[in-house]
């Protein structure tokens, strides 16, 4: 016994260590895996010795509150969720319930947010205070810095007082964002990032990180009742918090299970994290007689997705070669298991990347999967004595070319002679989003390139069909192809263009932007930074790459080359229609038979809408398809116009827009 206590004892410390430096000082020491896997252990054998140690960590329900904010007690405590990783273990709770009282089995189900959960109080309908969890009893007082949050009302609707209860997160849109502007010192992940900015005593520090909130529960409310959980998400939507679309009743185990399996692989197309689902019971009569345990609501329950973190061996690093010369680390791993899927290589962003991590080869690193499709490096989990720096490459690895280093990458400058760039930028410049060359696969372009030394893009319009017809399985008809594809692809929307030439940074809806505001390729060249700078949605960075691009020589002769052999771009008429729906504001919703989002949005903007994501009073129409969620309620709350997918055909054929 005495030994088994000793063991218990470690595993309390290793679990207060690990948690005092997650949750309090935003810095991981271990990984979420091996957090719960220590903390399952841990209540395993506290149920089987009944012996539960003076400093253990399950008596808690969170972290201490930190010292440098205010700490103040919570109206009505926050409660933290029991936590299920089987749907077994959902039924069995289910079960439980039932035993303690007779009700019908109706259940709301929703995310489960992985950000920083915050309380607000709001008293004659005026946000007064905002308080973290803290460890559920006192929290610390955020107020000043949660005001910054773009998505957290300021007012709301009614006047008694009422505590809304809600997750502070980083979108990883804004995350990205954030870490472009910032290639020096990159945030970590979306979660550390939210908690380190609501915890940063300069609300400007906060404000500047784009922090949203979504609103899940009302946690306290004097006068106002609700009968039940799916009320309490009306009243939020209709007090124009932001709350995620996805929220299902559901009544029996067969659909939680189904809405698990669709959600676990849905997760990952998320733009913000989350680890589970929580499931509580619908009618709050039932939540109150079922009560709480010391540390749980009875009528809640989190049910958390595998964890998509793990740490494993880093073998060696390979620097790859991007179309633009950039040198890009990627870590060789040994094989491991994440999310069901043999993991063998991860990404680390740049040299700097692996400076400020101190990765070393030989190290056991941590790694995470968020949407990328290669896992990221996040910090490494333990070095050791023969672990090996890993050496700033001088060479390129390909054509052994002195490289040049720019603020967080490093570059091979041998833009004519490197075979790994040359066939990357002329692949780009092909493919069907931006060139539109039928034929001209990775493949054939790198055979293209060694056989008759193709470098510039212009050099794909000298091809002719005589060395088409030399390489290895191509007849007439496959070399006719590429050449008339070619000579097709010599008028390009200006957008396109923009897009093909490769440029760092510039994506499809960036090479929109510049060619809407830019008209023709000379104006863009000629545009300064700040200009750049002062378009929508650019990253700084951005615009002075894009500067760059156009004062390179290679580059500058390059587009030279394309427009003397007769590549013009046109400028696509975006010219809108006087109709009705000129300078409202339109919000699509559900899915339409008949159009794509993309198409149906382009429609509307030739109707001169101005189309948005979500409802608010200054909606002017939604356009609703099947499926339709909380979009459509909260207009009909608002009383918003309502047009289904008939309707918007009958307006398209009136301004001639379809037959
Ligand atoms: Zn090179």
């Amino acid at each position: 016994m005495d030994k088994l206590k000793k063991h218990m004892q470690e595993l309390c410390d290793k679990i207060n260590q690990a948690s005092l430096s997650y949750y309090v000082y935003d810095n991981p020491i271990i990984s979420d895996k091996q957090w719960d896997a220590l903390y399952s252990e841990l209540l395993d054998l506290e149920e089987k010795t009944g012996i539960v140690l003076d400093n253990s960590p399950s008596q808690k329900v969170g972290g201490d509150a930190l010292d440098k904010f205010t700490k103040v007690k919570h109206i009505s405590r926050l409660y933290s969720l029991d936590k299920a990783q089987s749907v077994q273990e959902i039924e069995d709770w289910i079960t439980r319930n039932n035993n303690i009282l007779n009700f019908d089995p109706v259940f709301t189900i929703e995310y489960k947010f992985d950000g920083l959960p915050i309380a607000v109080f709001y008293k004659d309908g005026k946000l007064v205070q905002a308080l973290t969890r803290g460890n559920g009893e006192v929290g610390e007082d955020v107020t000043t810095q949660a005001k910054t949050i773009r998505t957290l009302p300021l007012t709301i609707g009614i006047k008694n007082p009422i505590v809304v209860q809600g997750e502070v997160i980083m979108k990883l849109s804004e995350l990205d964002k954030f870490n472009k502007n910032n290639p020096e010192e990159p945030l970590k992940n979306a979660r550390n990032a939210a908690a380190g900015a609501l915890r940063n005593l300069d609300p400007k520090v906060t404000a500047s990180r784009n922090l949203d909130f979504f609103a899940y529960n009302v946690n306290y409310s004097e006068g106002v009742l609700f009968a039940t959980q799916k009320d309490i998400h009306d009243f939020l939507v209709k007090e124009n918090f932001l709350v995620e679309k996805f929220y299902n009743i559901v009544t029996n185990i067969k659909q939680i299970d189904d809405i698990i399996k669709d959600q676990d692989k849905l997760r990952h197309s998320l733009d913000f994290l989350i680890d589970g689902l929580v499931i509580k019971v619908n009618d709050k009569k039932v939540q109150e007689e079922l009560g709480n345990t010391a540390k749980f609501p009875r009528s809640m329950l989190a049910y958390k997705f595998d964890a998509e973190e793990t740490s494993t061996k880093l073998l060696d690093i390979t620097w790859q070669v991007g179309r633009t010369g950039k040198l890009t680390p990627v870590a060789e791993l040994e094989p491991t298991e994440l999310c069901g899927v043999t993991v063998k290589r991860a990404t680390l962003n740049n040299y700097n990347d692996i400076l400020r991590k101190q990765v070393k080869i030989g190290d056991n690193v941590f790694i995470r999967r968020s949407n990328e499709v290669i896992p990221e490096i996040l910090a490494v989990a333990q070095s050791f004595k023969d672990s090996i720096t890993i050496k700033k490459p001088e060479l390129c690895p390909v054509c052994r070319t002195a490289l040049t280093e720019t603020l967080a990458n490093l570059y091979c400058p041998n833009h004519m002679g490197c075979s790994k760039q040359i066939i990357a930028r002329l692949t780009h410049f092909a493919s069907r989003n931006t060139m539109n060359i039928e034929g001209l696969s990775v493949k054939t372009i790198e055979l293209l390139h060694n056989k008759f030394n193709l470098v510039t893009f212009a050099d794909l319009y000298k091809l002719t069909k005589e060395q088409l017809l030399t390489l290895d399985g191509f007849k007439d008809k496959k070399a006719q192809n590429i050449i008339d594809s070619l000579v097709k692809s010599k008028k390009p929307s200006l957008a396109s263009f923009i897009y093909a030439l490769g440029i760092d940074g510039v994506g499809q809806k960036m090479a929109k932007t510049l060619a809407a505001q830019f008209k023709t390729i000379e104006a863009l060249k000629s545009a300064t930074v700040d200009e750049l700078d002062s378009l929508p949605d650019i990253a700084e960075i951005t615009a002075t790459d894009i500067y760059e691009y156009f004062k390179d020589e290679f580059n500058l002769n390059q587009i030279n080359e394309l427009l003397n052999i007769g590549v013009i771009p046109y400028v696509e008429d975006i010219s809108s229609i006087n109709s009705e729906l000129s300078g409202k504001k339109v919000v699509l919703t559900g899915a339409l038979l008949d159009f794509s989002r993309n198409d149906a949005t382009a429609y509307l903007e030739k109707l001169g809408a101005i189309v948005s994501s979500s409802v608010s009073k200054s909606t002017y129409l939604v356009i609703v398809g099947e499926d339709a969620g909380s979009k459509l309620t909260k207009a009909q709350d608002l009383n918003i116009k309502i047009m289904d997918e008939n309707e918007f055909k009958n307006l398209l054929k009136k301004h001639n827009l379809i037959k």
